[in-house]
């Protein structure tokens, strides 16, 4: 089985030899599509949630808990899932 980056690789040969590798026509921008829908299907490891304390003028300690985000568009996620459903990133998530 073909996998995606090779499927990317081959679509850049073929825009290679159909010489069109800097040309703005519609053929080109499709290609481009194309790759950037296949690189979503690349897991990304999902960015994890971070506890970040800092001190307040008063030297309270202040804690601040991050979501975790996307890896791709940098949304932060309220719950697991296997993609993104703001920018269809294929997301795996970190392993404790
Ligand atoms: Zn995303």
């Amino acid at each position: 089985m073909i996998t995606w980056k090779e499927a990317i690789s081959d679509i850049d040969y073929i825009r290679h030899l159909a010489d069109i590798d800097n040309c703005k026509c519609k053929e080109n921008i499709t290609l481009d599509m194309a790759i950037n829908a296949m690189k979503k299907e690349i897991p990304k490891e999902l960015m994890p949630s971070k506890l970040t304390e800092e001190l307040s003028l008063l030297d309270y300690k202040i804690y601040d808990i991050s979501l975790p985000q996307c890896p791709n568009c940098h949304t932060a996620l309220t719950t697991y899932t296997k993609y993104c459903p703001y920018c269809g990133q294929k997301l795996i998530t970190p392993v404790k």
